[in-house]
């Protein structure tokens, strides 16, 4: 066979088996123009009576599943020339025993007819994809049938694509090469601890009091935990600095995703973690974040973060552990370069983990080892100090918001943020409410293990007499609190000294719901330890607003709009006064809009234009006078 020829092969599977289409093996020149199309015109005609058949079949038997009448109809092209380093794996038998040799047989694998189409899997070669005939995926889908989804049946989602993409070529990335060897081994004692396999700096403290700060019908729900640090010295924290939470995976998830992998059993075996000899990743090493002798289940709990949303190299490395051929082809799609806009749309926009999307794809069967290659590790979340050790000596405060991810495809029911959802879990019974009586069972709260960070420049000026800004909404409130108790106290000490003027802009959405420490913030006004104190309500009614205002468009809804208010002020005290100037809270949206506003007060009020606004605003943060502490 010439290397300029093509070959194809074209192969329908269906419930009866590989159906009566011969197999074709053809070779043509490749200035056979029109040749292409025309076959592919037959075997999509073929493929739509062939379902059209079948449906009627289906009709008359309740007891087939959509899936077992859905012809799979498969073809593929390859340009020889194009591709000399690759070879073909025509049909399921090499399908079969490609997965005999590999980690794992994939446990619901079905019959697969795929005609693939791969380079060597190490060599890094991206891989062209050919297109598959018959919209397989964009008519009825087995997947669909396997999930609980409300939404409309025949449009695109995680598990199925519509036309172009279902009809085109993909370039998938190529296959990353495996680099470790995961045994498991039935051995008497491993650890299951945290505390003792972390890092020394991890320190086991109990929650105090827990109070949610937030109305029960406001969107977001943020509590305060005051955590007892007296028996921990070193827990020693300025306003300003943050420290880490060390959380676990949920144990559902966990078991959950034991069970997917089918290793339930050996969920107190050790993991045994070695470099794969001679593998072709480089810089490969066994992963710090495992430490030797932990169980399988402490792997999963304490070790990887099984809710991480999956690259698309693992997206890629799954489609060697997919079965079926619509799934892979699917998981090829949402790796490709073609299928980036469906990536983004139903895995990484709906933070899909692993574990959801495994649920989805159910001949996925991916060997322990493919996880702990490409999951990354668990992180502690951090969290600021809320308070200062001047007012509340043994003691340390923070206020988190319960991140809510919504029901989506793959996702039946909404979940919790990982950290925050265990942290309400934990202290879910000794909730307390503002100026409701204490419940006796917060003296049952338990312990959480938290290490400190230190910040270095995020921290109110040394130089009393110096003036500041704050603009934190939300729990960007949270390191503010700090820095005002503890002026307060600064002041209390040195009742002659001089102090500088506070500001603080703070946002929410409404007054009376989601005002976070109100009466801690308006008692700081009235002592003097804060001198303006600038909200805004995103969501009241213009009426119930701290300023009137009859057009509605003017109306400040967000910090940035209150600070482009009092804009004469922020630069006379930032570029008159050598004032600083805080930023808390989400990096996403608040931070920027904040940065552009304050571009645009400097222009306003120096009569600049925007490069030399841009240049002062560079300067104050090269200063460490314009300082961030973001996050999201
Ligand atoms: P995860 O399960 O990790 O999910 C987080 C994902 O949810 C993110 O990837 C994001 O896409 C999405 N998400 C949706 N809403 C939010 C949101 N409001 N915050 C974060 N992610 C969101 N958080 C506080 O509530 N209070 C603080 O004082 C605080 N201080 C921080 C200080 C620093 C230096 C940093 C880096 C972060 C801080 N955070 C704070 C964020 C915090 O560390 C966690 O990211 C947050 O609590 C979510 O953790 P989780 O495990 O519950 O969510």
């Amino acid at each position: 066979m010439s290397v300029s020829s093509f070959y194809f092969i074209a192969v329908i599977s269906s419930p009866y088996g590989l159906v009566s289409l011969p197999r074709l093996e053809v070779v043509v020149d490749p200035w056979l123009e029109g040749l292409w199309k025309a076959i592919k015109e037959a075997l999509s005609k073929m493929a739509s009576d062939r379902i059209a058949l079948l449906k009627e079949d289906a009709g008359s038997s309740s007891k087939e599943t959509p899936d077992s009448y859905t012809p799979n109809v498969q073809l593929n092209l390859l340009s020889l020339s194009d591709q000399q380093d690759c070879h073909i794996v025509r049909a399921s038998a090499d399908t079969d025993s490609k997965y005999a040799t590999a980690d794992s047989i994939p446990a619901s694998a079905t019959q697969t007819a795929i005609s693939d189409l791969s380079c060597d899997p190490t060599a890094g070669i991206p891989v062209s994809v050919p297109q598959t005939i018959a919209t397989a995926n964009a008519s009825i889908s087995a997947l669909d049938t396997q999930t609980e989804y409300a939404g409309d049946p025949q449009a695109a989602s995680l598990s199925r694509s519509l036309p172009p993409l279902s009809e085109s070529s993909l370039n998938v990335p190529a296959l990353p090469p495996p680099y470790l060897d995961v045994s498991l081994q039935d051995v008497d004692t491993v650890e299951q601890n945290i505390g003792r396999l972390n890092n020394e700096s991890l320190i086991e403290v109990p929650i105090h009091r827990a109070v949610q700060l937030t109305r029960g019908d406001s969107v977001k729900t943020a509590v305060l935990l005051e955590l007892d640090i007296s028996a921990h010295p070193e827990m020693f924290f300025e306003p300003g600095d943050s420290f880490d939470v060390f959380c676990p995976n949920r144990a559902t998830e966990v078991e959950a995703m034991l069970h997917r992998l089918g290793l339930q059993d050996k969920r107190n075996h050790r993991v045994h973690v070695s470099l794969k000899k001679e593998t072709k990743k480089k810089g490969a090493q066994v992963p710090s974040y495992i430490p030797q002798n932990i169980s399988l289940l402490y792997l999963f709990t304490w070790c990887l973060e099984i809710r991480s949303v999956p690259k698309k190299a693992f997206l890629r490395a799954l489609v060697e552990h997919t079965g079926d051929s619509v799934q892979r082809r699917r998981l090829q799609e949402l790796c490709s370069k073609q299928g980036a806009a469906d990536y983004n749309l139903h895995v990484r926009d709906l933070s899909l983990s692993v574990l959801e999307l495994l649920t989805v794809f159910p001949s996925c069967s991916p060997p322990l080892r493919l996880l702990i290659e490409h999951l990354p590790k668990l992180q502690p979340r951090p969290y600021s100090a809320a308070s200062s050790r001047l007012k509340h000596p043994g003691k340390l405060h923070f206020v988190f918001n319960v991140v809510e991810f919504p029901a989506c495809y793959g996702r039946p029911a909404g979940k919790r943020g990982l950290c925050t959802g265990w942290l309400f879990d934990l202290i879910n019974r000794g909730l307390v409410f503002p100026g409701k009586a204490e419940c006796s069972d917060s003296l049952a709260l338990p312990t959480i293990h938290v290490s400190l960070r230190s910040n270095c420049s995020f921290r109110p000026p040394s130089d009393l007499s110096v003036p500041f800004i704050m603009i934190g909404p939300g729990t960007g409130v949270a390191p503010f609190i700090g820095f005002l108790q503890q002026r307060e106290k600064e002041r209390q000490e040195k009742p002659e000294a001089v102090f500088g003027e506070t500001w603080l802009f703070f946002g929410c959405r409404h007054r009376d719901r989601d005002y976070l420490f109100r009466e801690e913030l308006e008692g700081f006004l009235c002592s003097g330890v804060l001198n303006h104190l600038k909200v805004c309500f995103s969501r009241d009614e213009p009426e119930q607003e701290e300023e009137q205002v009859t057009a509605s468009a003017a109306r400040p809804r967000y910090v940035q709009h209150i600070l482009l208010r009092n804009g004469r002020y922020v630069t006379d005290i930032l570029l008159k006064q050598s004032g600083y100037l805080y930023v808390c809270g989400d990096a996403k949206n608040m931070a920027k809009d904040v940065n552009d506003t304050l571009i645009e007060i400097i222009k306003a009020e120096l009569r600049v234009d925007q490069f030399e606004a841009m240049k002062t605003l560079a300067g104050l943060r090269e200063e460490k006078r314009y300082l961030q502490d973001i996050w999201g």
